[in-house]
């Protein structure tokens, strides 16, 4: 050796024993201005409403904490009865002037807010730590950089919305509740697409993390806001449960657990306010062996230990494939090891403290649950802060896809891993929970993970990434997850109504009967036909018909009685059929084109069993065939062109907007125009590749009886329409609370709407119930976009580019 390389080989020793021996130092952001923001406000904070601060009564406040050490940050105003209707009252009356302003206008106050936020961001990023315990890196890079953005990107919705939404208008006062482990963030996914379509909002903030909301109330104020378009009200559920039922509230935009959300969807049922819920998940991070490990461990740390966990869409379930799963564990225990967890402040540290006791709690138990149930569980050798609300980094192995743990949302920073062997398990695996937000897909071939997202049921998919979030890009889920989409296009839409809709209270459909029918038992029969499930004509389970009377014309027919049985076996049918959902557009438009040349020949006949049925004239009930004809013509030309888009989100990559179908469908149709009515849900529900259990309307239901034979003679595959006879109220309900049918569309009255979105509470299946008549034979009306966009989800598809 010479001297030289013992020189180097010293050195060497020298430096990497030095960086070994390195410690970290403390590298904290200084609170000071938070907390002099706290002070100058004497540590009591009211409610922002009308554009003025309405003072909290002393005995009608509670502490908010820093969960880092558990010292009191703060007393804040629990909103009561009072607050939440004032608060209402005030966006009410703001709602007329904030909705006549021109997009322009509405576009300049959201940029101001924009501007406010990065203004004041460091101070947004502090309080937003000290209350959450998320790690000031995660507040100051993450969440509030995507907060501005979310209120830039709207400033251009607000700008372009007349332009892009013609025909549409803002719903009215918009109640939004938000959960606590991205309160700023959900506040901005929130607030601004709202208030870009020309809604007003009151927003309750979680009871856990109400400081950044009062903050941002500030930010508004100085912005120049009119007084009363954005009302903030603290409080705890009473104050949310309060502003869910609230007369004067249009819309409910909830995001949070998924016990609250079915709550909420029972308590709004047949109220007529639309909703969307972004609910709880149990994401798979799915890893095959053709995947960059090295990658993969660190799109775990981002995926499951990014904000200790306390994440809607975590990956919290690891899908490793068997042969590379040794190899990524032993990786992966490696890095945990390296994780650093501390005071949220520490602009070193990756973990900070979990949010409340009652969390903390809760990620024990169910960890105890999983050791209970067999799982083996590790964590890092170091130890947590002891003073604060921390939990390790945790791994569990050996676990069993059925097990509390790998079923259950933990919420906090716990990794439940599982091996698969081929594709087809992996997807298996991932599908397998009740949720649907979020899906991880890891592997170097691109054809592989792109056959993948498309199979997964979730509403997002990140192609060799994690928790990647844009305002320009939809959020929402699946399945329990929730329905409706936050940011982009997307989520514009939920913000907005048809122009036509009528203001006043709508009738029910009893009211616009063109003539009335009653079933007469007994009479003499003419026809009796059966269910049409599967592609076959089958008798109805209980062997019972009833009889259906034609005005004019005495007892015309019997129909099936069906019952729970009946629309069990239906849903059976229609899942057996999904392989439609994978069929071209162009297939499906070419049996559609079939399905209406087949009608058209027989157009005299169809028209002359609407007569029978309705007491119609001939002129009518032609018209009505014809609008028809018309209708699937309009929908097979939609089937290949409702595509989805490419977002331009601020990422060397692509974000790719699918239009996927729901899934099984439940319709019931209207009494007016019984077939035409019928046809205009069934052929946007089909062009769209979902698969359809149809209960006509009772009143008139031969015509769509005899939809069967046109059915067969046109090529449309078994099971992709059923169509179930009998008592409507009692097969909505079935279908409405059947936990394998994912969507359901109404058409009826308020009773009817309430009851089957109240059914639809159990596994949170997508309703769309329209209680105001329909002028069917009117294109704006009838049929378009709002159909289209009612029969698919959108899923986001994130794939970003890199060698
Ligand atoms: P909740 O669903 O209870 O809270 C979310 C928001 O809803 C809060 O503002 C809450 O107020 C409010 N709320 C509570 N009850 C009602 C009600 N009856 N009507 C209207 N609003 C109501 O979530 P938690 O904070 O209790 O967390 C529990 C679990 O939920 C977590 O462990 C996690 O699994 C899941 N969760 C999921 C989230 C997600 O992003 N999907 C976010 C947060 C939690 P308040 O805070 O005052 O109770």
């Amino acid at each position: 050796m010479t001297s030289d390389e013992q020189i180097s080989g010293a050195s060497n020793t020298t430096v990497s024993r030095i960086l070994d021996g390195m410690e970290y130092g403390p590298a904290p952001e200084n609170p000071v201005l938070a907390r002099r923001w706290i002070e100058d406000h004497g540590g009591t904070f009211g409610f922002f409403i009308d554009g003025a601060w309405l003072p909290a009564e002393p005995e009608a406040t509670f502490e908010t904490i820093d969960p880092s050490d558990r010292s009191v940050l703060a007393r804040v105003g629990r909103g009561g009865e009072t607050q939440v209707d004032a608060a209402v009252r005030a966006a009410a009356r703001a709602f007329p002037s904030w909705s006549g302003l021109t997009g322009h206008e509405r576009a300049r106050h959201l940029y101001a807010i924009a501007r406010g936020i990065q203004k004041h961001a460091r101070l947004l990023a502090v309080v937003e730590s000290l209350d959450n315990g998320k790690p000031i890196r995660e507040s100051r890079d993450i969440d509030v950089p995507l907060v501005a953005r979310h209120f830039y990107h709207h400033a251009g919705w607000a700008q372009l919305c007349e332009r892009e939404f013609p025909g549409h208008r803002p719903l009215g006062v918009v109640a939004q509740i938000v959960p606590w482990n991205f309160p700023l963030l959900m506040l901005a996914w929130k607030i601004a697409p709202a208030l870009a379509a020309g809604n007003t909002v009151v927003l309750k903030p979680a009871e856990y993390t109400p400081l950044t909301a009062l903050l941002f109330a500030e930010i508004v104020e100085h912005a120049g806001l009119p007084p009363g378009v954005v009302n903030i009200v603290t409080g705890d559920g009473e104050a949310g449960r309060l502003l869910v039922a609230h007369p004067a509230v249009q819309k409910i935009a909830f995001t949070g657990s998924t016990e609250v959300g079915r709550f909420i969807r029972r308590a709004t049922a047949g109220s007529g306010k639309r909703l969307t819920l972004e609910l709880g998940g149990k994401s798979p991070f799915l890893v095959f062996d053709d995947a960059d490990l090295d990658s993969v461990v660190e799109g775990v740390v981002d995926a499951i230990w990014f904000n200790q966990g306390q994440v809607c869409c975590a990956g919290s379930r690891l899908l490793v494939q068997e042969s590379v799963a040794d190899t990524l564990l032993a990786k992966l225990k490696a890095r945990m090891e390296t994780l650093r967890m501390g005071s949220p402040l520490d602009k070193a540290i990756d973990m900070g403290a979990i949010v409340a006791p009652v969390q903390l709690d809760r990620i024990r138990e169910l960890v105890t649950r999983g050791r209970a149930e067999g799982a083996s569980v590790w964590q890092p050798s170091w130890a947590c802060p002891d003073d604060g609300l921390f939990y390790p980094p945790t791994l569990c192995t050996d676990v069993s896809p059925s097990s509390t743990i790998a079923q259950v949302e933990i919420f906090g920073p716990v990794l439940v891993a599982m091996t698969f062997r081929t594709p087809d398990e992996a997807v298996a695996l991932a599908n397998n929970t009740t949720y649907g937000l979020a899906a991880s897909v890891w592997s170097e071939n691109i054809s592989l993970a792109l056959d993948i997202a498309p199979r997964i049921k979730a509403g997002v998919v990140w192609v060799n990434a994690s928790n990647l979030f844009d305002a320009a890009s939809g959020f929402g889920g699946y399945r329990e997850s929730g329905f409706g989409r936050e940011g982009g296009r997307e989520g514009l839409w939920e913000y907005l109504r048809p122009d036509w809709e009528l203001e006043e209270a709508p009738a029910g459909a009893a009211d616009h009967r063109e003539t009335v029918a009653v079933p007469v038992p007994g009479s003499r029969i003419d026809r009796t036909y059966k269910q049409y499930i599967g592609g076959r004509q089958v008798r109805p389970d209980s062997g019972y018909s009833h009889a259906v009377a034609g005005v004019n014309h005495g007892v015309i027919a019997h129909v099936a009685d069906g019952n729970r049985k009946d629309i069990r076996n239906a849903v059976e049918a229609a899942h057996a059929a999904a392989s439609w959902g994978r069929r071209s557009g162009h297939e499906r438009a070419q049996i559609l084109y079939y399905l209406a040349e087949n009608l058209d020949q027989r157009r005299e006949e169809y028209a002359r069993h609407v007569r029978i049925a309705t007491g119609w004239s001939t002129k009518p009930a032609t018209r009505e065939i014809e609008a028809i004809v018309a209708r699937l013509f309009t929908y097979a030309a939609w089937a290949d062109k409702h595509d989805g888009a490419v977002h331009d989100v601020p990422l060397r990559g692509v974000t790719i907007a699918m239009h996927e179908p729901i899934g099984v469908v439940g319709v019931l149709a209207p009494d007016e125009s019984p077939l035409l009515g019928l046809v205009s849900a069934i052929a946007p529900l089909v062009a769209s590749g979902n698969t359809v259990v149809a209960v006509p309307s009772a009143l008139y239901p031969t015509p769509a009886c005899e939809l069967a034979t046109l059915l067969d003679a046109s090529d449309v595959p078994g099971g992709v329409v059923n169509v179930v006879t009998g008592d409507r109220t009692v097969l909505g309900e079935v279908l409405a609370g059947h936990l394998d049918v994912d969507g359901l569309w109404y058409f009826g009255d308020s009773d009817g709407a309430r009851a089957v979105e109240f059914a639809s509470a159990g596994n949170l299946k997508r309703t769309w119930t329209v209680i105001q008549r329909r002028a069917w034979l009117d294109t704006a009306q009838g049929e378009g976009p709002e159909y289209l966009r009612q029969a698919t989800q959108v899923k986001n598809v994130w794939i970003p580019y890199g060698a």
